[in-house]
Formats: C-alpha cells, sequence, structure tokens
C-alpha cells in the first residue's frame, strides 16, 4: 500500500457510526471514508447501558450533552443495582465515581472493614453519593465548584436508546463527509498473495476497493472471519450465557441506574428510558431452553411488552486477532461479554480511539498491528475477569447454573485478584484495565467477598477516630443526597426530549 488514503467501514450499527463519526470529526477530509450497511439485515438493535467513559467519546465529537440526551430519549446512570446476585433476597449497587474519602492512603473500605468487624452494620453503599442516591432516585450532575465535597463527585453514564444514537451519529458523521453505501457486501475480494483485502462486491455488482477495512458487520465478521478466518477464543466455559431474549414495556419509575437481576440460569436487565423501559434476558441454553427464558422475562415486566420479544444468540469471547492484516474489526466483530457491566459500547469507542493512535500512514508495520493486538486483548481479558467475578462469587446453590458457576475454574488472572482481597481487603489496577479499584471493591463486597483483616495502617488510627471518619463522610453524603434533585425532575428541567 502507498499512502492510507482510502477507509471502508462495513456495517452501520453502533460499531460502524461510531467509527465513522470519530474518524470523520478527527481526520477532517485526509481520508475517503465510506461505510456500507443493509437496512434488510438490520443491526442487532440492543445495547443501552454505558459507563462514564462515553463521555469521553462524546466530548471528542464535540457534543453537547443535554442534545445528545435529547435526541437518543437519554436518562443518566449512577450505577448498577444486582439483585439476588450474592444470595436471594441480597443487593448492592456497583456505584461510579469514588468511595468516601481516602485517609493515610488506604481506601475507605479499609476502615469500613474494621468498623464492621466491630459490629457496624452500615452498608459500604452509604459512603458514596454513586450508590446513596439511587435508591431515593435523586440526581444531578457534579457540581464542577464544589470539587472536595461528594456533589462535586458524582460521576454519571447514560441509558440511551442505541438505534437513535447510531442515527444521531451517521448524520454527524454525513455532514462531516462520510459517504453511505445502502446494500448487502455479497463477496470479499484478496490479493492472491497476501491474503490483504482489495475489495468487497455489492449484491448490484458494485466493487468497492480500499486500503483499510473496518469491520463492523457484527457478530458475522464478514470480513474478519468471512474472508480471513481470524479465528475466536471461545470464552463459554466461564461465562456460559449465550442467549438473550429483549424487549420494551412502557417507561413506569425512573431510576438513575441500571438494575440487574439474577434469575434461575442467568440475569435481567432494566434500563429505563425517557420514551421506554427497556428489559432483557440473558441466560445459558444448557441449564434454561428458549420459552421458559421468554416466559420468566416477561413475567417480570413492569408493564404489558409494547412490541414481541426479540430472541438473540451469541458466544462470548474475542477474535484472535481484532487487527488482522488491513482489516481492524470492530464491536461485535470483535468479540463479545455479556452486558452485565455494559461495556459493549465502550469497547467499540476504545477500538476506534485505539486505531486512531496506531493508523499507519503508509503500508502496514506489524508492530503498529501487534501493538494494537496486545492492547485489545488485555482489554477484553480484563473486562472477562471482572464479569466473572459477579458469577463465581455467589452463594447460591440453588439451581445447576449457579452451582456451575461458583464451582467451577476461574483465570488466574481473577483467582490472584480473588485471592488477594480476602486476605487484607488490597486491590491495585493493573495498566489500562478499564475498572478502577472502587469497581472491583464494591463487586467484591457486593459479591460477599469480606477479607479476613483488614490492612495493618488501619491501625494507626484508634476506633474513635476511625468511627468518627466514617460518620463524618455519611453524614456529608446524606445531606447531599437530600438536597439533590429526583432523577425524573433533573431530566425534565434539563435534557427532555421533545
Ligand atoms: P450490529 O448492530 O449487528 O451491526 C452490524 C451491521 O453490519 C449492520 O448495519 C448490518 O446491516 C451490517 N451488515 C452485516 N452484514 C452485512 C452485509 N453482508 N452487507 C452489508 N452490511 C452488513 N452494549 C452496551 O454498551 N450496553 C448494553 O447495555 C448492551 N447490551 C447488550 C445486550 C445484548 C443481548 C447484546 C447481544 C449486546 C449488548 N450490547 C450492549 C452490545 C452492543 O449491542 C453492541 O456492542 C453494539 O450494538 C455494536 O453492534 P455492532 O455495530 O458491532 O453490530
Amino acid at each position: 500500500m502507498q499512502q492510507l488514503r482510502r477507509i471502508l467501514i462495513v456495517g452501520g450499527g453502533s460499531a460502524g457510526w461510531m467509527t465513522a463519526a470519530l474518524l470523520a470529526r478527527l481526520f477532517k477530509g485526509l481520508y475517503d471514508i465510506r461505510l456500507i450497511e443493509s437496512e434488510e439485515i438490520g443491526t442487532i438493535g440492543v445495547g443501552e447501558a454505558t459507563i462514564p467513559a462515553i463521555k469521553t467519546y462524546n466530548d471528542l465529537l464535540g457534543l453537547d450533552e443535554n442534545e445528545f440526551l435529547r435526541r437518543t430519549q437519554g436518562s443518566f446512570k449512577l450505577g448498577i443495582e444486582f439483585v439476588d446476585w450474592l444470595r436471594p433476597g441480597s443487593r448492592y449497587v456497583h456505584g461510579f465515581g469514588v468511595i468516601g474519602k481516602n485517609l493515610e492512603w488506604l481506601r475507605l473500605h479499609q476502615f469500613w472493614l474494621k468498623q464492621r468487624a466491630a459490629g457496624s452494620t452500615v452498608p459500604l453503599d452509604a459512603y458514596s453519593i454513586n450508590t446513596a442516591a439511587p435508591p431515593a432516585h435523586k440526581f444531578m450532575r457534579a457540581r464542577t465548584d464544589m470539587p472536595a465535597s461528594p456533589m462535586g463527585q458524582i460521576a454519571h453514564a447514560f441509558h440511551i436508546d442505541a438505534g437513535l444514537y447510531a442515527r444521531f451519529l451517521r448524520d454527524y458523521a454525513e455532514a462531516r463527509g462520510v459517504r453511505r453505501r445502502e446494500g448487502r457486501v455479497a463477496s470479499v475480494q484478496q490479493d492472491g498473495t497476501t491474503g490483504f483485502v482489495r475489495a468487497v462486491a455489492m449484491d448490484d455488482g458494485e466493487v468497492i476497493e480500499a486500503d483499510l477495512f473496518v469491520d463492523c458487520s457484527g457478530f458475522r465478521g464478514l470480513l474478519i472471519e468471512g474472508a480471513l478466518s481470524t479465528g475466536y477464543e471461545d470464552w463459554s466455559h466461564w461465562l456460559p450465557c449465550d442467549r438473550a431474549v429483549a424487549v420494551v414495556s412502557p417507561r413506569t419509575d425512573f431510576p438513575p441506574y441500571t438494575r440487574a437481576t439474577a434469575r434461575p440460569a442467568g440475569w435481567q436487565w432494566r434500563i429505563p428510558l425517557q420514551h421506554r423501559t427497556g428489559n432483557g434476558h440473558v441466560y445459558s441454553s444448557r441449564h434454561m431452553d428458549d420459552d421458559t427464558a421468554e416466559r420468566i422475562l416477561l413475567v417480570n415486566l413492569d408493564g404489558d411488552p409494547l412490541v414481541a420479544p426479540r430472541r438473540l444468540r451469541f458466544t462470548t469471547g474475542r477474535r484472535k486477532l481484532a487487527w488482522n492484516r488491513n482489516v481492524v474489526a470492530v464491536g461485535l466483530a470483535a468479540g463479545f461479554i455479556e452486558p452485565l457491566e455494559s461495556t459493549g459500547l465502550h469497547l467499540i469507542q476504545s477500538a476506534v480511539i485505539r486505531l486512531v493512535r496506531l493508523l499507519p500512514d503508509a503500508g502496514f508495520d506489524p508492530a503498529n498491528i501487534d501493538e494494537y493486538n496486545r492492547q485489545t486483548q488485555f482489554e477484553y481479558e480484563r473486562i472477562r475477569d471482572f464479569v466473572i467475578l459477579h458469577y463465581k462469587a455467589t452463594e447460591r446453590d440453588d439451581t445447576a447454573f449457579w452451582r456451575h458457576v461458583r464451582d467451577m475454574d476461574v483465570p488466574d488472572t481473577l483467582a490472584r485478584k480473588i485471592a488477594l482481597f480476602a486476605a487484607n481487603g488490597r486491590i491495585f489496577r493493573e495498566d489500562e484495565e478499564l475498572f478502577a479499584e472502587e469497581s472491583w471493591i464494591q463487586v467484591l463486597i457486593g459479591q460477599g467477598i469480606l477479607p479476613r483483616a483488614h490492612d495493618p495502617l488501619v491501625d494507626v488510627r484508634s476506633p474513635a477516630d476511625v468511627a468518627a471518619y466514617l460518620e463524618n463522610i455519611r453524614g456529608v453524603i446524606d445531606k447531599c443526597v437530600a438536597l439533590m434533585p429526583t432523577h425524573a425532575d433533573y431530566v425534565a428541567k434539563t435534557c427532555a426530549a421533545p
């Protein structure tokens, strides 16, 4: 290849349009960017809960947050409520952002552990504004003028209608020169010697050439797998859920969080949007049949479904190489981890940003490709570990599914983390892994992994000091929550869809 000039994106779901929008924004016409999508094939049509990092992506595009929420019927998300995961009747919130205020280089949970051992029953949730506000359905954006107050530390993400988001990004990308081609790719043409993809042929006969291909064709991985036979690493022995059934229902209550409720062979999501509630049941087909899964979903909706339920199949895992020759797979074409921690759209955004940072100028230097693949593998594996933790650390033994996940072996990387935490409550974020210490701490404790002892540094403070420190933080957070508006009022005032 001479100079990189032509980029062809195959697929127009969230992955395709997120890729197109960011490339168009950053490269400002430097490349000829085209996108092919097929209305007849359609998109996966799910993917509504996000994590705070999506703000980085939206900021790169220069989107106004209220406009984005109006266009996507969006709502705010402070975290995820996990119901019945540890045991039936249990609940905890994995909130974004910080937990309290650290002391003596130690994170707050270390002091909380000491108090707990002394008989306190206050849950860890009470010490972070992101976990204390959700039960009251309170929300506001962080006050930038109060950085030291919990009000200045509120961390938020969004729930969005993914179809509307893709449509929004399509308008954005087309306005910046991306050319869209409707139609079905019928075949892929490769160079006989190198195997590099030269062009795709459309079903009406048109041949579209490019230098770099971004495969956003969804689970089928038309180029990365269909043409290049890259291979897929299957993780279903650790994450056995392989099906989902999804349905939307009318909006009822309007909490600023996603709810994930454990079910006999998987779990159910509930995502509140302005115009409706998104629901889905993720389950293991080895442990439950499709009709039963659908019935469980439907009897657990708040209202009647607005459409017929949609059934989906997937295999958890990752493409062995996300970048192979001149094809970069983004989105479902690159791999899939069940949506328990809402990481699908994030994996798209980080893939596109990584591509931008390692884009070749001319030719394809293996050093760029190897680095891209190394970072991608690391990111997927660490998210995988975090999701496995929710299953592995359970006390449930009421069904074969829960017994299986509770008793299974887990990756060494995760086993090490659990063992370290179980000893003295210590956790360290490695490299650029997505989930920070606070996330691990909340899920480890929420899932019942209580360390055998706290960090000895805690004992530098007297028990009375520790109690006062915790009480003070809890009191301030309670006061802040009381002052916050409800999520419904905040949305109505700032970003209600017309
Ligand atoms: P798709 O949406 O499948 O798009 C594929 C595109 O390729 C389509 O435009 C299609 O028309 C096109 N195409 C395919 N073949 C051809 C062809 N031959 N010719 C032309 N065009 C073609 N992520 C989150 O962040 N949060 C969530 O809450 C969340 N929930 C999820 C729940 C479930 C059950 C599943 C399965 C996924 C969820 N995800 C979630 C992930 C999220 O849905 C995806 O990451 C995201 O939608 C990206 O999909 P995609 O664009 O890669 O694929």
